[in-house]
């Protein structure tokens, strides 16, 4: 495909009449991506944040294998199996406090919309009209289908461009001061009788920005949240499976949030699979004689058996080896490595937190330029907006992460001296 030429592959965010052809992957193995020129590129991504384990784990690989020669797939109405059985049961396990039931779908996305929906109904199926708004935080992103679109941040684009298909939901800061956590409560004791949830990305709004918020913001959403009697649903898409350096965000806060969203890293990056787990409270709601009292969803491909192995087999790997302390390490390589850009004219900010890692710009750099710069350098980094970020596999090893880190602040200090670098 050469720029600018129709083709029948429609591509994700993508003006596909200026955009540069993408490039063609081939292979991937541990943390490289080989392409079909032959070059191979160090991933500072890991697929959106998926591949946990790096690419092609034997471990998940042979499961999802055995799984195919057994069953690829059933319908998940009236069937069940082993695969999601297990899953079910260890990820209830895994999560705090009662978060003991748990709702498969296909994205992350259809999870958010699933929570929204659970929330909604929470409410009807106790005879309670009108909770029909979410309580959603500025700077957050949830998803790309409508439910999840309208709580994401209203000034990015998609709200000014699908306002009118969007319900309107409610919108705060995240409470970081005094005069944040007042105007939360405020806004919560304002609209309770409307509210139906409140959603928040916990420790990390990560597509929005890459933008941190410590544990104590968190603990006082709960709170807040839990004195006005709102459900919590804490999206743990991006934070889930040990990117923040604990297994889920959540843990850092000590709150069991009352529905949690998991996907991205659930299958370590293999297939694709979400989750929506509710506390007892929330399921008792629709445990029930009548039949209307049911949750009213089922994806057509829920719980696909090949998704739910390679997520044990993930799982299993959490078990055996140090994923946690690795992401740990990785944080404190990533905050020593980008040390040197803290303070440089052009820059705004430098933030890690577990094993992620973000350069912002105090500019809105030429992103195609950065991104040829870095690919230049062997590694494959996609900055946005105003930031350079990396959330590599956390089995990297010491030589990746410093090519890594190297390429990007290279790339950021050729962004701030052109010419120099
Ligand atoms: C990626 C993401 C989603 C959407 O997941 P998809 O699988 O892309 O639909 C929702 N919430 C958060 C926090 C995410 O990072």
């Amino acid at each position: 495909m050469t720029r600018g030429s129709p083709t029948s592959l429609w591509r994700p965010y993508t003006q596909m009449k200026l955009a540069a052809p993408p490039l063609e992957a081939v292979a991937t193995h541990g943390t490289r991506i080989r392409l079909a020129d032959g070059r191979e590129l160090v991933d500072g991504v890991a697929s959106w944040w998926t591949a946990v384990h790096g690419y092609n784990h034997p471990h998940i690989a042979e499961a999802v294998s055995r799984q195919l020669s057994a069953m690829p797939h059933v319908m998940f109405g009236g069937l069940s199996h082993a695969p999601a059985e297990s899953l079910a049961k260890r990820l209830a396990a895994l999560l705090p406090g009662d978060l003991d039931h748990v709702f498969f779908s296909d994205s992350g996305s259809v999870a958010v919309e699933v929570a929204l929906k659970m929330a909604a109904q929470y409410w009807l199926n106790r005879g309670i009209a009108g909770r029909t708004k979410v309580l959603a935080f500025r700077g957050g992103y949830h998803g790309d289908t409508m439910g999840a679109m309208s709580v994401c941040d209203p000034e990015e684009g998609m709200h000014r461009r699908f306002g009118a298909w969007l319900p309107e939901q409610i919108f705060c800061d995240l409470s970081r001061t005094e005069a944040e956590i007042r105007s939360l409560d405020a806004t919560l004791a304002h609209h309770r009788d409307v509210l139906a949830a409140v959603i928040v990305e916990p420790l990390v709004q990560g597509a929005g920005g890459m933008r941190m918020h410590p544990p104590e913001v968190l603990a006082t959403i709960d709170r807040l949240a839990k004195r006005h009697g709102i459900p919590l649903i804490a999206d743990e898409i991006f934070t889930g499976f040990g990117r923040t350096g604990s297994l889920f965000a959540c843990e850092q806060a000590g709150i069991v949030p009352d529905i949690v969203c998991l996907s991205k890293a659930l299958t370590g990056g293999t297939m694709t699979l979400a989750a929506t787990v509710a506390r007892t409270e929330i399921f008792s709601a629709f445990w029930s004689d009548d039949p209307a009292a049911a949750l009213m969803h089922g994806p057509t491909f829920m719980a696909n058996p090949l998704a739910c192995a390679a997520a044990n087999a993930s799982l299993d790997l959490f078990e055996r080896e140090p994923r946690l302390a690795q992401a740990q390490a990785i944080g404190e390589r990533l905050a020593d490595g980008l040390a040197d850009l803290h303070g440089r004219p052009g820059i705004a900010d430098i933030r890690v937190l577990g094993a992620i890692g973000c350069v912002q710009f105090d500019h809105a750099p030429d992103l195609a330029t950065l991104k040829e710069r870095l690919l230049a350098r062997g590694v494959w980094v996609r900055p946005f907006g105003d930031i350079l970020y990396l959330t590599p596999a956390l089995t990297i090893d010491a030589a990746d992460l410093d090519r890594l880190i190297e390429a990007v602040v290279q790339a950021a200090c050729d962004e701030l001296a052109p010419g120099d670098g």
